[in-house]
């Protein structure tokens, strides 16, 4: 209850992608870095407390491999926080045959996401702006590294949902062409208002994020992984300890009553998270 499950620093806010469904486009933070001395700061203060996180993930609105310093934070969070393997979150761009190779060798490495969201190469064009060519010969050579060396860590292939039959043929086409990967599609939800929604029903009573916690490149605590701006996180690593910051008592009262009505941001978000 006081430490959290998953601990995520978004370290430069960077990334290739033009996703329709990612405020990222407009955000006024890209080009933020944080500053080395502040994710080990952080990195400490979570592995002074006795429970570890189940995960240490690196991304929010970025994608990990375009700051350099990613190899040496994952030896770090080794070191730090041995008990807790990486969940490496990329657009599939980066995975040049070099990444492959360092990232598969990487010890603590807990599972790959890779967001594909489309195997229709005009609609992940449209939704991503990336290269589909790409995406797909990089994920062709992970598939191929990871049956040589019967690799067990999951390759999870993510989209977005649009709640049509796409989502059905997408995990199909997945199935038959990256057969020891694992597909999943996950209901678009609008970063709290900052892009739009698909109307899953009721959202349920309680929210995983509240489990987690965020940290952006500014050093400030997100709320949870859609508060893409921390405009609802209380936090500010340079001055606070992190583990203080998942604390702050509206934080403990909503992960021990899990009511959304105790957060005005959980009141009024509809993301089944
Ligand atoms: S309920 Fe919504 S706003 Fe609240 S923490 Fe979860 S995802 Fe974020």
């Amino acid at each position: 209850m006081r430490s959290p499950r998953v601990l995520s620093i978004e370290t430069y806010v960077k990334c290739n992608a033009t996703c329709e469904f990612c405020p990222y486009p407009t955000s006024d933070r890209i080009g933020q870095k944080l500053d080395t001395g502040i994710i080990h700061k952080i990195i400490d203060d979570i592995a002074s407390s006795d429970v570890h996180p189940e995960f240490f993930i690196p991304s929010r609105i970025n994608e990990p491999m375009f700051d350099h310093r990613m190899y040496a934070i994952f030896e770090y969070v080794a070191t730090k926080l041995p008990r807790t393997p990486i969940g490496h979150f990329t657009n599939g761009t980066t995975l040049s045959k070099g990444h492959i190779e360092r990232l598969c060798s990487t010890p603590n490495l807990g599972f790959i996401n890779v967001s594909l969201n489309s195997h229709d190469p005009a609609e992940h064009q449209r939704l991503m702006g990336l290269s589909f060519e790409l995406v797909i010969k990089n994920l062709k050579a992970l598939h191929h590294v990871y049956e040589a060396r019967n690799f067990k860590f999951p390759v999870n292939l993510t989209r977005v949902g649009d709640g049509t039959t796409r989502d059905t043929d997408f995990l199909r086409w997945c199935r038959s062409v990256f057969p020891l990967f694992h597909p999943t599609c996950r209901p678009r939800f609008d970063w709290l208002g900052k892009t739009h929604s698909m109307d899953v029903g009721r959202a349920p009573p309680g929210c995983t994020q509240w489990f987690a916690l965020n940290f952006l490149a500014n050093g400030r605590e997100a709320l949870c992984c859609i508060d893409d701006d921390g405009r609802f996180g209380t936090g500010d690593a340079h001055h606070q300890n992190a583990l203080d910051v998942y604390n702050h008592p509206i934080r403990l009262a909503l992960r021990e009553k899990k009511l959304r009505s105790l957060h005005p941001a959980c009141a009024a978000c509809d993301a089944s998270i």
